[in-house]
């Protein structure tokens, strides 16, 4: 549990650094295909007022995910770049944050992960969708996916531009 003691927190706030055991903190469900590979690890800057604390900074999970597209599983730094939380306080003496982290790493997972999302290798189900005839490439039907990540078609365009330029 990433957890703060309020009364520990000194009024110009408190830097907190840790490690989570990574299985189970994103409590998904068992079905689901998302996997931790290591542990949670975090930096937070804490505050207090006595009534509320804040706590901003950063949360990263290595994570096996399963490709949309080849059913391959790889590995994927999950990050909560800019985790900001404000918790009010009633009377207890420390406030837990796991719930918080938790909640911003699991809307951090890309909802259609790709294995080829760093552009370092092409993802085989790309290739099968290659028509034999003439070598283009089909374009990719999961392109406005809504994931923010580039569509396996500019990928494949950007990995023909690197082969041309070596
Ligand atoms: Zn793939």
């Amino acid at each position: 549990m990433i957890r703060v003691h309020v009364r520990q927190i000194p009024p110009e706030g408190l830097h907190i650094e840790g490690e989570e055991p990574g299985e189970n903190f994103l409590d998904l469900p068992p079905t689901d295909p998302v996997r931790a590979v290591g542990p949670v690890t975090y930096a937070l800057d804490v505050g207090t007022d006595q009534h509320a604390i804040w706590a901003t900074g950063t949360a990263a999970l290595d994570v096996e995910l399963e490709c949309v597209r080849c059913l391959e599983k790889f590995t994927y730094p999950l990050e909560a770049p800019e985790f900001a939380a404000h918790v009010d306080l009633e009377d207890q003496e420390t406030a837990d944050l796991t719930p918080l982290v938790r909640e911003d790493m699991i809307l951090a997972l890309p909802a259609h992960p790709h294995c080829d999302w760093a552009g370092d290798k092409v993802c085989a189900g790309l290739a099968r969708t290659a028509s034999p005839a003439n070598g283009e490439v089909v374009p990719a039907t999961d392109g406005a996916d809504g994931s923010g990540q580039l569509t396996h078609h500019a990928w494949d365009a950007l990995s023909q531009l690197k082969l041309r330029q070596d």
